[in-house]
């Protein structure tokens, strides 16, 4: 069939970030909100996006970013948003009720080769597939923060994901610069949030246990496996207040870990990278 029109549903943080990179590699993105104030913020936040792109990328120049710029239209009008759509990827909120309602109406709206793809981070494409309509022709496709930089893209189908949808949007994956990574069954976290969750907490544990400090903690980390960065260091970058707000809802480890970081860092203003200070300082 071949992807060429690519339609974004939330122009957020992620949604704007995944539109960019698609029409900066050539395809023609439709960036759907639900209003115009949205829509105007998006313009916005993708200019900032564009001057990132030339800051970080050598091969980013000003005449590709105003040809990126240019590949991408607005609609506040979902049947118009996606009227040549070959794949929507929905990046909205990550509530499932309204997910789930989004894609009831897309499914009446959109063409029927129309391929969707969820790009949340918490639920599984089983969770969604039956409001879409067309079960076969959805599944996940996840990005990381900073797309241009952090450029995985988990995929990931359901039980009754087409075969042939996984691989054109592993291909299609490819075609705007991401690592794909081929989930082969449905995984709460996929690979990534597999991995560095459960890591995260032990590195928690082991600071509130009192069993080690956080330097030690990291230290031990990077030297003894070669990683550049350490727990805590993740955490700085992440953010401290997205990590209280998941410790918050654990266990009483969890818990724990959140009032720690509250007391010691939130409190105080020290949320991270972003701040300039969090475990560390930057
Ligand atoms: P965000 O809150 O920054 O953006 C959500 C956007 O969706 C907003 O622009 C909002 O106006 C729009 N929206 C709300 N209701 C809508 C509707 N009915 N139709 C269309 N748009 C609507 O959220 P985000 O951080 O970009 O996250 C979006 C999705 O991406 C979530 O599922 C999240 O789990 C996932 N995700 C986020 C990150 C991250 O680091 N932020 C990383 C990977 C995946």
């Amino acid at each position: 069939m071949g992807i060429k029109n690519v339609t974004l549903l939330g122009t957020g943080v992620l949604g704007a970030q995944i539109a960019f990179q698609t029409a900066y590699c050539g395809f023609n993105v439709t960036s759907y909100d639900i209003d115009d104030e949205k829509i105007s913020m998006a313009r916005q936040t993708m200019e900032g996006i564009g001057q990132a792109y030339l800051k970080d990328l050598p091969d980013a120049t000003p005449q590709k970013i105003a040809e990126t710029v240019a590949r991408i239209g607005f609609a506040t009008d979902l049947g118009e948003a996606v009227k040549h759509a070959d794949l929507v990827i929905e990046a909205i909120p990550e509530i499932l009720d309204l997910k789930n309602k989004v894609y009831a109406e897309l499914g009446k709206v959109a063409p029927a080769k129309t391929i969707f793809a969820t790009n949340s981070s918490t639920l599984l494409p089983s969770d969604m597939a039956a409001a879409t309509g067309r079960p076969k022709q959805f599944l996940a496709l996840h990005f990381a923060n900073y797309i241009w930089l952090h450029n995985t893209a988990e995929i990931m189908g359901h039980p009754d994901t087409d075969p042939a949808v996984f691989s054109e949007i592993v291909n299609f994956a490819k075609d705007i610069g991401m690592v794909p990574i081929e989930v082969k069954k449905e995984q709460p976290g996929y690979v990534l949030n597999s991995l560095l969750v459960p890591f995260l907490r032990a590195a928690a544990d082991l600071l509130i246990n009192d069993v080690a400090s956080v330097e030690d903690i990291d230290r031990t980390w990077k030297i003894a496996t070669g990683s550049p960065a350490g727990p805590f260091e993740v955490y700085d970058a992440v953010g401290l207040n997205t990590a209280y707000n998941i410790s918050k809802h654990g266990d009483e480890g969890s818990r724990k870990f959140a009032d720690y970081i509250k007391e010691n860092y939130i409190d105080k203003g020290k949320m991270g990278v972003a701040s300039g200070e969090g475990f560390y300082k930057y």
